[in-house]
């Protein structure tokens, strides 16, 4: 195994890990379990990395496949895991992507940064899974051949539905291999997301995490049971969604942002925890819903503050030609919104995030009472 820091802090290992590597690269005392050691020159990195049944040799790259089931004519289902050891010690940094098939930014923000990371020069282990679930990206699909929705099924059950099975085999044979997770999504059907994260601000190892990942949006709450990011929260590993632009599209400025952030992350594993502002954090989030159907043209844009009463969008009666605008209810920050489409009375069009000082003040109840689905992305 090589994990140089502690996964046995008080069940929050994360907690302490990037904190232990910190200490242990400055040339400090605290050693992988907490021990005094009387060092004053870094450990160096274990020799070898088992995941997958392969050993990794510190300063070598392997790229494996997971077998994650059967296509329809019986053929393995294969998808591919990149692992980097480095030289150096440091945390096991997981990158997955593709959990919604339909979502290829971070396929290519995983690919990208595992490219451009040499062993020679990371710390700890990169491990890459660009495509968790290779039946939905073949199909164009956020959905698993069954319709089911993987990121609803976390951790998994080796006996259970198809989307239990291979998220069982995701979670037990490479996540449970992780200190730090980054799982990358974009807006659902037809919405675009601002660059954010959701994490739950209440784990200090994910406070650290998100931190590392620079200044950006988070809408803080622990994540809906079923996703990757809350089964792995719940075992003490630091994980976070990171949200980035629309499904269906390869945007590349969304994925250079994404890579630089994952590779200044990786880069910066063995400093403290930046200093500086902290990002803007949204206690709640709430959908703005239309109530007439028609062609939903938008006048708003991903990351605008908006007041109560301001017009996001128009609702145009193709019949008619009559307009309804679409207000915002409340005060926010536009976090994703629909592009522009035909849309039926219901639809959810605008997410917009709340501070939580303002949530604090009085916060805006969903219409129905119904919770609302922050995970759907
Ligand atoms: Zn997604």
């Amino acid at each position: 195994m090589s994990r140089p820091v502690s996964k046995q802090v008080a069940g929050r290992r994360l907690a302490g890990c990037v904190g232990a590597a910190v200490l242990l690269l400055a040339g400090g005392a605290l050693a992988a379990d907490g021990d005094d050691v009387p060092s004053a020159t870094p450990s160096p990195a274990p020799p070898v990395f088992e995941i997958l049944g392969e050993k990794v040799r510190a300063g070598r790259r392997l790229n494996l496949t997971l077998r994650m089931g059967e296509s329809f004519a019986g053929a393995p289902m294969k998808i591919p895991v990149s692992v980097t050891h480095g030289t150096r010690p440091g945390p096991v940094t997981c990158l997955v992507a593709g959990i919604h098939g339909d979502e290829l930014n971070g396929v290519e923000i995983v690919r990208r940064t595992v490219a451009s990371t040499s062993p020679r020069k990371l710390r700890g282990v990169l491990v890459g899974v660009p495509i968790a679930n290779l039946h939905g990206l073949q199909r164009g699909s956020r959905y698993l051949p069954d319709r089911r929705d993987l990121n609803r099924f976390f951790p998994g059950r080796r006996t259970g539905s198809a989307a239990s099975r291979i998220a069982d085999v995701l979670f037990r044979r490479i996540v449970r291999k992780c200190d730090l997770v980054l799982d990358f999504h974009t807006g659902s059907l037809r919405r675009t997301n601002l660059s954010q994260l959701r994490a739950d601000l209440s784990d200090a190892g994910v406070v650290d995490l998100a931190r590392r990942l620079g200044k950006m949006p988070v809408v803080n709450n622990a994540g809906r049971i079923g996703t990757l990011r809350r089964a792995a929260t719940d075992i003490g590993i630091a994980a976070v969604t990171y949200e980035a632009g629309e499904p269906l599209r390869f945007d590349e400025d969304e994925i250079q942002r994404g890579v630089e952030r994952t590779t200044k992350l990786l880069r910066e594993l063995h400093l403290p925890t930046p200093a500086g502002d902290d990002p803007s954090f949204f206690g709640r989030t709430r959908w703005v819903r239309v109530d007439q159907g028609g062609i939903l043209m938008s006048r708003v844009h991903l990351g605008d503050a908006v007041e109560p009463g301001d017009v996001l969008g128009t609702v145009t009666n193709p019949l008619n030609g009559e307009q309804t605008d679409v207000r915002a209810p409340f005060r926010g920050t536009l976090i994703g919104m629909a592009v522009n489409q035909v849309v039926i009375p219901g639809f959810a069009a605008y997410h917009l995030g709340i501070t939580s000082a303002a949530a604090e003040a009085g916060p805006p109840e969903t219409p129905d009472g119904a919770p609302e689905d922050d995970d759907a992305s």
